[in-house]
């Protein structure tokens, strides 16, 4: 397992090292080398210096490179998931789906290297031809935070890559061994020195602060908290960096009464308790119609209760720990103040005295929708269960959030799905679907959710400039 930095095709000391835990544990896994601005500058170095070429390499030999790169992946399935379970905590089962999709971005962008295309038309007055192509953007950062690490690394830089662009990846600090598992599969494949680099660093502002004042730099890709990507669009105004943002979420889970409850009840358990809780994705508001809130409540209440919590190795585990204490008591703070304004506990709440950092599946019924109730994301197993008397209302209080990453709908009603979801104010709806990521779907939110989406079709161009050429003919 490679511990260093890896810069200009090697893989190298930083100025110190940081201890990596394991959240199921709290054991130390590995010392990983640290990064500052230095090696980030140097990082940077090498992807400008590398980056004519890796543009000019012909898009069918790029793709047979990102062929090899994705055949390395799938023979090292194993331990891809095994290491995710070991620094995230999350159970095998979910390590092993985050890595099948995972592989699954990187070979959706591979078959798109050689699909691009451009367009060559008349000019409006006639007289001369514009041609329109796509260039790549340039050296690039990818940030990436630690609730999905494969997933964010492959999803980034196999677009990033595809479309041509030399990247420095900033792994996060508490799952930077998958970040280097990830880079080792593209060294191994071939991907040339300076093509693909990654720091690691317990101070992420201060490297990624040197890297934004560098003009050298063309685009940032950053997952993350929407505070942190405020500051980094703060940071890209100074040399117009090109930005594309996926930030916090804030979803509604919205059952209406004429849905499949059990149905509902299953994807609700997924949407809310996968990764304890912590994905962008998550439902963080489940908005029940009266007239199915008391069944959904009951039947969601007793699966709550029946998920085994503990060590993601444990193959009869479904919920792993949170990734820190400092999340975990961040979660029993959440409780607290929400049964202080009022919240009624139906289940969970507290946090099992083991060494990891466990937090039990928690389920809280709220009095009122409105918004005073919860302001934030709780990015923990929290279930937020609220009662609404009409569509109206169920659609009034899910748009009532500066978010707009996901939402869901449950309804057994075509039109009235259709019709809610053009009404729901986020990027991304599943209609009876609580999982929705997807290679061939653009992943991405409005709002204080992001800019730009990643996968589907248009993904790539996330790291492609558009040109267009005017040529006179005679
Ligand atoms: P975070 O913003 O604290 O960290 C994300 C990444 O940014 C990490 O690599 C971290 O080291 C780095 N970072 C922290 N401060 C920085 C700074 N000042 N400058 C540059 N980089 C910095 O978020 P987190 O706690 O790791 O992840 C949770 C957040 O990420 C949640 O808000 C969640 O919704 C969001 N998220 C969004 C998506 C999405 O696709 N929309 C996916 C996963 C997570």
């Amino acid at each position: 397992m490679p511990t260093g930095l890896y810069i200009d095709g090697e893989w190298g000391p930083g100025r110190d090292t940081f201890a990596v835990d394991n959240p199921s544990t709290g054991s130390i896994l590995a010392e990983i080398a640290e990064g500052g601005p230095n090696e980030a500058k140097a990082a940077l170095d090498a992807a400008v210096e590398a980056a004519a070429s890796w543009r000019a390499w012909a898009p069918r030999k790029r793709a047979d490179l990102f062929h090899r790169a994705h055949d390395i992946l799938i023979e090292r399935a194993d331990s891809f998931a095994e290491i995710m379970v070991a620094e995230s905590g999350k159970p095998r089962r979910e390590a092993e789906s985050e890595f099948a999709l995972s592989a699954g971005f990187f070979l959706w962008y591979t078959e798109q290297i050689a699909h691009l295309h451009g367009t060559y038309q008349d000019g409006s007055p006639g007289g001369y031809r514009v041609i329109e192509t796509h260039q790549p953007v340039g050296p690039s950062l990818l940030i990436t935070p630690w609730n999905f690490p494969l997933l964010m690394s492959a999803r980034k830089a196999g677009a990033a890559l595809a479309a041509g662009c030399t990247v420095v990846m900033k792994s996060a600090r508490e799952t930077p061994l998958t970040a280097a598992l990830f880079v080792q599969a593209l060294h191994d494949a071939g991907f040339p020195a300076g093509v693909v680099n990654l720091i690691h660093t317990t101070t992420s502002a201060d490297v990624s602060a040197a890297l934004m004042e560098d003009d050298r730099l063309r685009k940032v890709s950053f997952t993350g908290s929407t505070q942190v990507g405020q500051t980094l669009l703060g940071q890209a105004s100074k040399h117009i960096v090109n930005s594309s943002m996926e930030l916090g979420g804030d979803g509604p889970f919205i059952v209406l009464d004429d849905a499949d409850i059990d149905l509902a009840v299953d994807q609700a358990v997924a949407c809310k308790f996968r990764n304890a809780g912590q994905a962008c994705v998550a439902a963080n508001r489940i908005i029940l119609h009266s007239a199915i809130a008391e069944e959904f409540t009951a039947k969601f209440v007793a699966r709550s209760r029946e998920l085994r919590v503990g060590d993601g190795f444990d193959p009869e585990v479904a919920v792993g720990p949170m990734i820190s204490e400092r999340q975990r008591q961040r979660a029993l703070g959440l409780v607290q103040s929400f049964r202080s304004i009022g919240a009624e506990l139906l289940a969970g709440g507290s946090a099992p005295d083991h060494d990891g950092y466990f937090f039990e599946p928690t389920v809280l019924r709220f009095p009122l929708t409105r918004h005073e109730f919860q302001h934030e994301e709780l990015f923990a197993p929290i279930a937020a269960l609220y009662t609404v008397n009409s569509v109206e209302e169920a659609l009034e209080f899910a748009n009532d959030t500066p978010y707009g990453l996901s939402a869901y709908l449950f309804t057994n009603d075509l039109s009235r799905a259709v019709a809610i979801a053009e009404h729901l104010d986020f990027g991304m709806v599943g209609v009876n679907r609580g999982i929705m990521a997807d290679p061939a779907a653009p992943f991405g939110g409005i709002k204080a959710s992001g800019l730009g989406r990643e996968g589907g079709h248009d993904g790539i161009y996330e790291f492609l400039e558009r040109k267009y050429v005017a040529l006179t003919i005679d």
